[in-house]
């Protein structure tokens, strides 16, 4: 029987038995699996950490994508950088926007997870609204001239490729590239096994947005409890919408979602004491 042992961390790993393997490669870029696991559906891993399973998805594509869209209420330009297995754009695109920019490094996950993971993206990529653009997000960001009205990074970790997209002269140019009175969101790790991530984030994105915060949701495949997802804007009243605003919203839009409501949006900027103290180590 073949395992797939993940290699994220020294003290600790998470095993998943491979029921049936799908693809496995090495693109220009990385290392990209895509099994079957009884339990979790298939599963794609990307230089031995897990992305994204069949399973839990909706938890982390729902809360990066509908977080930034409701708050903001308006949204008619989007930027999504990474995110090459479709959730996201697939998320965001149940919303009304006009474009939706996605900035993919490697062209081969988008084709590999349309072929093996096609739940994921349900035809999103075919759709009108897209323009894809297959370039390393940090370079797209210092060279776009659109602004976008919601950005969101949709990276691996900050190990291999997705590394860049984690530092400071990233979140200033991706600045640039914010319309006025938008909001950018990170994927931000699991701050109980990664919490430099947290600290770091804050640090680097402080300087560059009027306001910045972070909300959070637990990703079972993310092993070690809640994810964090960072969070920028000039504008400091997209992080404390009013509940009925956000029910007006969620209502006209009509979505039918497994993890995401108001109530968990409003609640999810709410962060326990050890992430609080983390961060109150970095003012
Ligand atoms: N949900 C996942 C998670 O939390 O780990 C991330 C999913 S998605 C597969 C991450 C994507 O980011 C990958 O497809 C990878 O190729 C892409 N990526 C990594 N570095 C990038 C960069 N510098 N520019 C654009 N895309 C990048």
């Amino acid at each position: 029987m073949k395992h797939f042992r993940e290699t994220l961390y020294d003290a600790i790993c998470q095993e998943f038995r491979i029921d049936k393997l799908y693809y496995e490669n090495r693109t220009e870029h990385q290392h990209l699996m895509i099994f079957h696991n009884a339990r979790l559906g298939r599963v794609m891993t990307l230089d031995g950490v897990v992305q994204t399973t069949e399973a839990d998805e909706f938890v982390y594509h729902e809360m990066l994508a509908h977080v930034p869209l409701f708050a903001h209420g308006q949204a008619r330009h989007v930027l999504i950088i990474g995110g090459g297995d479709g959730g996201m754009l697939r998320e965001v695109l149940r919303h009304p926007v006009e474009q939706v920019t996605q900035v993919e490094i490697d062209r081969a996950v988008i084709d590999m997870a349309r072929e093996y993971l096609p739940n994921h993206s349900a035809g999103a990529f075919d759709d009108p609204r897209l323009n894809l653009v297959i370039d390393d997000g940090m370079n797209y960001v210092g060279t776009a001239s659109e602004q976008f009205d919601v950005i969101i990074i949709d990276s691996t970790d900050p190990i291999g490729p997705g590394e860049v997209l984690f530092s400071e002269a990233f979140y200033a140019r991706a600045k640039h590239c914010l319309a006025p009175g938008g909001v950018l969101v990170t994927q931000n790790g699991v701050p109980f096994m990664q919490p430099d991530e947290l600290q770091h984030t804050a640090q680097r994105m402080r300087p560059h947005f009027a306001d910045t915060g972070f909300f959070c949701a637990p990703v079972p495949t993310y092993y070690g409890g809640f994810m964090a997802f960072g969070w920028g804007s000039d504008n400091r009243e997209l992080r404390q919408v009013a509940l009925p605003v956000l029910q007006s919203r969620f209502d006209k839009a009509r979505l039918k979602t497994r993890y995401y409501n108001p109530a968990i949006h409003q609640a999810a900027f709410a962060l326990p004491q050890y992430m609080v103290d983390s961060l109150a180590t970095t003012d």
